[in-house]
């Protein structure tokens, strides 16, 4: 099963050809990051345009790396949502195109199952597992007990810790996106200024971080001369240690025994130290994927494509993005 992934949610335009949910044989991602970088975020607008600029380039390239021709492809697996509409548009738009051209199945995909599945890219999923996700735009626990079957457990309350990694960094002056930065500098500082961790009602899994972005907000307001490496590392501190107690706590709840991480602050290199050394403690199996399959990219949308098609979940030429698309 030769499917060919399409992803234009936000910021990337990202092509790639998955055999079977598992072998990339391409993963084109093209970044708009240094436009947007000017702005301080992403102007839904210029992406869309800049997705339509790309597009049909992206899917040459993608089929070029992977030795094939469109006609041996058995599917197209696109990014229905959620994300910026318009931008979901374009891949929605070139899916169906192709998808018509070859008269192949047509899979809608979501995109935070896409970033779950990233992990089958690693090593393949085993159930049951919890899939901790923390991107640009979700904070989630999901239980999933099967492919394909999603139950979520926690979620955030407001801000997606991404968002707070990025709004926290714009206070301190770092560049967009921010999260990069705050894990770099936080390695280099302490966390020694205090800072609020939000655990709501006892046993929630739920997150909450806009209270924790106006801790930092009054802190810098108050304190002028401050070290960027240590508010850096209270900051990181302060999330992560909520972050990895409900993982857990989730973990125990559901009597799980397999974690994967999924979403752009799956990159984050404090999370990913903490989360090693807690799963080896407590004799958990982890997986976390690359880097390259953390952040935005068409593998993932691929590999979640494939065990669609399994279940016989295709759509039509009418299939329309949505831009804030449910995940169960
Ligand atoms: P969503 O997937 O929810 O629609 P998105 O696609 O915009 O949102 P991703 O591309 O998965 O989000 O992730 C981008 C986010 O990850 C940004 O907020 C960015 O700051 C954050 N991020 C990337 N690397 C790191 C890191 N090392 N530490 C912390 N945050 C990071
Ligand atoms: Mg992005
Ligand atoms: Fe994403």
């Amino acid at each position: 099963q030769v499917i060919l992934g399409i992803e234009t949610s936000c910021d990337e335009t990202s092509v790639s050809v998955v055999v079977d949910g598992v072998t990339v044989l391409s993963n084109v991602i093209s970044s708009q990051m240094e436009i947007h970088q000017a702005f301080g975020g992403v102007v839904p607008e210029v992406a869309s345009r800049r997705h339509v600029e790309r597009i049909t380039l992206i899917i040459e390239q993608a089929l070029l790396e992977a030795n094939i021709t469109k006609n041996q492809l058995t599917a197209i697996a696109v990014t229905q949502g959620p994300g910026l509409v318009g931008a979901l548009l374009v891949g929605v738009t070139a899916a169906k195109a192709l998808a018509y051209s070859v008269q192949i199945p047509l899979i809608p995909v979501h995109h935070i199952a896409g970033h779950i599945y990233a992990n089958h890219l690693v090593s393949p999923l085993c159930f049951p597992l919890i899939a901790l996700v923390v991107s640009g735009g979700h904070t989630e626990l999901i239980f999933m007990k099967d492919h394909m079957n999603f139950e979520r457990i926690g979620r955030t309350r407001d801000d997606a810790v991404g968002e707070a990694f990025d709004k926290v960094a714009r206070l301190m002056n770092l560049p967009y996106p921010g999260g990069p930065h705050i894990d770099r500098l936080a390695a280099q500082g302490t966390p020694s200024y205090s800072l609020p961790r939000a655990w709501l009602e006892k046993e929630s899994l739920d997150f909450s971080f806009s209270g924790l972005k106006s801790a930092v907000m009054q802190f810098i307001k108050q304190n002028e001369r401050y070290s960027q490496k240590d508010l850096a590392a209270s900051f990181q501190t302060a999330v992560l240690d909520v972050i990895v107690e409900k993982t857990f706590r989730a973990m125990a709840q559901k009597e799980v025994k397999n974690l994967v991480i999924a979403g752009g602050v799956a990159a984050n290199s404090g999370l990913r130290t903490r989360l090693i050394s807690r799963t080896k403690q407590e004799n958990i199996s982890l997986c976390i994927p690359p880097l390259e399959l953390c952040t935005d990219n068409a593998a993932m949308i691929a590999s979640a494509g494939y065990f669609l098609l399994k279940e016989e979940k295709k759509t039509d030429l009418e299939l329309n993005a949505v831009a804030n698309l449910q995940l169960i």
